[in-house]
């Protein structure tokens, strides 16, 4: 198999493995691990809050809406009690009988019974409004001792450091590499795009080491071994597809 400049691939390979390594070593670095969890946890903390937020203002127009459907009652149940006692006090011994007494004694019962249950729910909206505004409290102190505690601020700064020193290395070595494909061979390139797109995994371009594919670390089929008799001669794995060469 023919490659015009073996050394040109080689070193385009070499760069692209660099900018990998670089990417891993800023993605497994310990600084940069903490403040993306830190920002992604501080994050939902202030999705949290802000659904607590909507929750309590949702609560508290339910709870005017009840006062107010509650005061609507006191009224209509003040005037009911007031004909009621009007009723009472026109009744003479001669025209009431005592079921009708009685009946009328059970109605103010209940008038009575549904005024207290009223009042407690009143009394419970407004703890209940109460015990949601304290619980945010608590959420608004906690965030701030978060970030407090966890130092948000110097975190940030190390992470701004390592993003600039891992830009300025990704860019050097983006730079070495157009350098490279601007003096690779055209059909070179189109071979080496191809490999990459079909193995994934660099290393792409491996050495042959004595009868062994470097790539997959299997014999080399003696058909293949048959086109890299000469140093400098290329072929491609039958078992991994990478591109062998014969050589340092
Ligand atoms: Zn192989």
């Amino acid at each position: 198999m023919k490659i015009s400049n073996l050394e040109n691939l080689k070193a385009i390979q070499q760069v692209e493995m660099d900018i990998e390594n670089l990417n891993y070593s800023v993605a497994s670095n310990k600084d940069y691990q903490n403040y993306q969890k830190t920002i992604s946890f501080l994050k939902k903390f202030n999705d949290d809050i802000k659904d607590n937020k909507e929750n309590l203002k949702q609560k508290e127009i339910d709870t005017t809406k009840a006062i107010s459907v509650l005061n609507d009652f006191y009224k209509i149940t003040n005037e009911l009690l007031e004909k009621a006692n009007e009723s009472i006090s026109q009744i003479t011994e001669n025209d009431i009988s005592i079921d009708e007494l009685e009946e009328l004694i059970e109605d103010f019962k209940k008038l009575d019974n549904d005024l207290k249950t009223n009042a407690e729910k009143l009394v419970n909206s407004k703890r209940q409004i109460f015990q949601l505004e304290s619980e945010q409290d608590k959420i608004e102190k906690n965030i701030k001792d978060l970030i407090k505690n966890f130092k948000v601020n110097k975190l940030e700064q190390k992470y701004k450091e390592l993003y600039k020193t891992y830009m300025a290395e990704k860019a050097k070595l983006e730079q070495k590499l157009n350098g490279f494909f601007k003096d690779a061979d055209k059909n070179d390139l189109i071979l080496y795009k191809k490999v990459k797109d079909q193995v994934k995994k660099l290393p792409i371009i491996v050495r042959k080491n004595n009868d062994l594919c470097t790539g997959c670390n299997l014999e080399i089929a003696p058909k293949i071994q048959s086109q890299l008799n000469n140093s400098g001669d290329c072929a491609i794995c039958d078992e991994c597809h990478r591109i062998i060469y014969n050589g340092d």
